[in-house]
Parts: C-alpha cells; sequence; structure tokens
C-alpha cells in the first residue's frame, strides 16, 4: 500500500526525533523529549496496533522486586547497583503514578505476597533474612518495613497447608495494564507527539546527515509500501526485539504465558503474589484469578505449561478450581544477563533504552526519562 503524498508530508517528514517501539519506555521517552524541546517534532513509530511487547500484555504488578529477587540482584551484580536498581524501580513507580494519576491507571494499593510453596525448591524466609534484607533496602524505600512475615489476614482466600511460608509487603500494588497504556498514549498525544502504529523499521543507518531509518507499511493482500527516513535524533525503545536493530545488544527475547480466569463467585483474594523467585505470579483482577509465567519449568509445550500453571493455582487458591479460562495470551520479555535495563548511547544522537526484563512498569517511565537526559547530554 503506498505511501500517499498527504501521508509523507505530513507524517514522514521534518522530524527532530523519532522514537522506534511504542511501548511504556518509547512513549515515556516521547512525552519527555517534548518536555524538554517542546518545538521538536516527535514521532512514535510502532509495528503492531496495540503495541507488540510487554507493555499492553503484561500482569500489571506495581512490583519491584519480591526478596528472592533482590538477593538474587544483590549477589548478581552487588549490594551498591542492586540497591540503585532498587530504588530506581522504586521511582519509577512514583513517576508513572503520579505523571497519569491512580485513577487513569487503576491502581490499587492491594500489597504483595512472596509465597514459598511446599515441596519447591525455595525456602522460607527467616526472621533474620527478612531483617537483612530490610536494613539493606530502607534507604530505597524509604521504611524500615519493606517487607513483613505475612500474617493470617494476607493469606485470607489461599490454602495455608499448600505453602510453607509467606512475606508481605504494603509497598507494592496492582494496576490496570490497558488502562494505563491508553492513559499513557492520551497523553503523548495531547502532547503533541505523532503515533505512528503500523509501520515497521526494518533497518537503521548512520551517515554525516545524521540518522535514516527503513519504515515499512503492510497492506491487504500483502502490498507494502517502504521508504528511508532521515532524523537528526533516534531512540531505539524495542526492549526484546532490540537485537533486530542493534545485533550486539544483550538482550533476548523470552517468552511468557498469561492465564484469566472468568469471574468467580464471592471471590476471596485481593492481592498480587510472586512465588519462585518471581518466576510464578498470580494476582486478582476485580472477581477473575490471573496466572503468569512458569518459564524456569522449560517446558515448551503450551497445553503443558498451562496445565502446570493451573495446578498451582487450584493447589493454593481452591476457589478457582471450577472456573473456566476467559483469556491466554503470550508476552514477551527483553532479558539479558542481569536485571539491569540498558541506557546507551549507539552513535551521537542515537540511544537505546531497552532490556526492561520483568519490572518495565515500574521502571519503564524512569528509563524513558533517562533515555532523554543521555540524547541531549550529547
Ligand atoms: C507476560 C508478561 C507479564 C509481565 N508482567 C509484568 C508485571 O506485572 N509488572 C512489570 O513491571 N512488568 C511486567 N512485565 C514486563 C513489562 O511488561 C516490560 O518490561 C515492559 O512493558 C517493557 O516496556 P518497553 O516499552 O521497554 O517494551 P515493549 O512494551 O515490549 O515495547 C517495545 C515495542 O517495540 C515494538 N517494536 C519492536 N521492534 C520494532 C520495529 N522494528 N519497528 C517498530 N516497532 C518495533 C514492539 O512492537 C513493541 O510494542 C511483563 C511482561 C510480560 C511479557
Amino acid at each position: 500500500m503506498a505511501f500517499s503524498y498527504w501521508e509523507s508530508t505530513e507524517w514522514l517528514e521534518g522530524h527532530d526525533l523519532i522514537v522506534i517501539g511504542g511501548g511504556i519506555v518509547g512513549l515515556s521517552a516521547a512525552l519527555q523529549a517534548k518536555k524538554m524541546r517542546p518545538k521538536w517534532k516527535v514521532a512514535v513509530v510502532e509495528r503492531d496496533p496495540f503495541g507488540g511487547g510487554g507493555s499492553t500484555k503484561n500482569a500489571g504488578f506495581a512490583c519491584f522486586g519480591s526478596t528472592q529477587e533482590l538477593m538474587h540482584d544483590r549477589m548478581q551484580i552487588g549490594d551498591k547497583s542492586a540497591l540503585a536498581l532498587l530504588k530506581k524501580r522504586i521511582d519509577g513507580l512514583k513517576l508513572l503514578r503520579m505523571t497519569l494519576g491512580d485513577a487513569s491507571i487503576g491502581y490499587r494499593p492491594c500489597g504483595s505476597l512472596e509465597i514459598v510453596r511446599k515441596h519447591s525448591t525455595f525456602h522460607a524466609p527467616t526472621s533474620a533474612y527478612l531483617k537483612g534484607i530490610n536494613e539493606w533496602a530502607a534507604s530505597a524505600t524509604g521504611t524500615a518495613e519493606t517487607f513483613q512475615s505475612a500474617t493470617a489476614d494476607h493469606l485470607v482466600g489461599i490454602a495455608e497447608d499448600a505453602i510453607e511460608g509467606a512475606v508481605f509487603s504494603p509497598l507494592e500494588g496492582a494496576i490496570d495494564t490497558g488502562k494505563m497504556m491508553r492513559s499513557m498514549r492520551q497523553r503523548v498525544q495531547e502532547a503533541g507527539v505523532d503515533l505512528l502504529f503500523g509501520l515497521e523499521v526494518i533497518a537503521t543507518e548512520t551517515d554525516l546527515a545524521g540518522h535514516r531509518i527503513h519504515i515499512k507499511r503492510s497492506g491487504p493482500s500483502g502490498a507494502e509500501d517502504s521508504r528511508w527516513i532521515q532524523v537528526p535524533h533516534l531512540i531505539i525503545a524495542t526492549n526484546a526485539f532490540a537485537q533486530d536493530l542493534l545485533p550486539e545488544c544483550d538482550v533476548k527475547p523470552q517468552k511468557n504465558r498469561v492465564l484469566v480466569t472468568e469471574p468467580i463467585k464471592n471471590l476471596q483474594f485481593d492481592k498480587t503474589v510472586h512465588m519462585d523467585a518471581g518466576y510464578l505470579y498470580v494476582r486478582n483482577i476485580a472477581d477473575r484469578m490471573l496466572i503468569g509465567g512458569g518459564r524456569h519449568w522449560k517446558l515448551r509445550n503450551n497445553e503443558v505449561l498451562e496445565k502446570a500453571l493451573l495446578e498451582v493455582l487450584h493447589t493454593l487458591w481452591p476457589q478457582t478450581k471450577n472456573a473456566s479460562l476467559d483469556s491466554k495470551w503470550t508476552g514477551v520479555l527483553g532479558i539479558g544477563l542481569s536485571r539491569e535495563p540498558i541506557v546507551a548511547r549507539v552513535q551521537s544522537g542515537c540511544v537505546a533504552a531497552v532490556k526492561m526484563g520483568g519490572m518495565g512498569v515500574a521502571i519503564g517511565m524512569q528509563i524513558g526519562q533517562d533515555s532523554v537526559a543521555l540524547l541531549l547530554s550529547d
């Protein structure tokens, strides 16, 4: 489908900045760029009508890491860097809530549980372990009680005989992912950014005149049109798919399966839950239950994976046993050797902001802003 004269002159020419990727990071970067450079013509180029990455497919945890995930970060990147990463997630969540407003993102301050399942390979937390992690986290979270031993009140709705231990954090919550992304897009459009959805960037090039991106639009019956666009500034926010344009980047796509039940009568549960060091997650969405993850089981077949996820759900939340499934989907995480996102200069005038891992809701908006700060510091 050929670009018309009008499409070309109005939307495909004269940009000061193009952001590739319309997820939370790309939209946040575009919004921040407009704030810092109001006269710039800014566009976000996105290949999928809704966004094809994690931002519209995630579980909606407003989370900064369970104790097991934080301990893993500390061992992998050291106490200081892990604390800085935790602070970035906390700040990112605050930024998201402040920018869009709790009502617009459907934020619920429901708290989170970290559950150790019976017969799993994970261990129940001791009070010394909680004391140690609370002391370490306090300067980032602003409280001495980031994590607490869960009480019976926190565990209402859960089969207590199926768990070995549980930790509660009052600081985490849940959002409505759809509302959050709708609100982000509205905010970006109000700021005057062009949202060019349905265009794929198939290559980028840099020469003395700046950057060039090769865009492609696919139309009915395989008809397509493509062209090169010249632009002085570029931000690549394609997360899991970063290696398509930046082959050297330490990011790999990793599939994640999510299941949501039909409504459950008198559902007794209202929290977000992490299990198995964050590999498994469960929450309610009003009167439905969502479960996802399980990539540590390394099950390639979706049917087998779903069966294993449902077994966990039914064992821990007996009320879900007779509920059929309403929705199931697969999203793609961008992961690398560590959980630290990449914000890096690729060339002068070109920055990459990718590898959000499983906590991009918390950190994504902050990373978008960081990418603009780096771009403008050229
Ligand atoms: C199933 C699942 C559950 C998750 N649950 C949570 C959670 O509960 N809490 C949490 O904090 N995080 C969660 N995450 C992670 C979180 O969703 C991501 O970290 C975050 O959305 C990443 O945002 P992003 O903007 O970097 O990337 P994305 O949202 O992945 O956006 C990248 C965009 O780039 C586009 N793109 C890629 N290549 C091109 C190209 N060549 N041309 C044009 N466009 C391109 C893609 O279509 C995509 O829309 C989850 C992720 C998944 C998959």
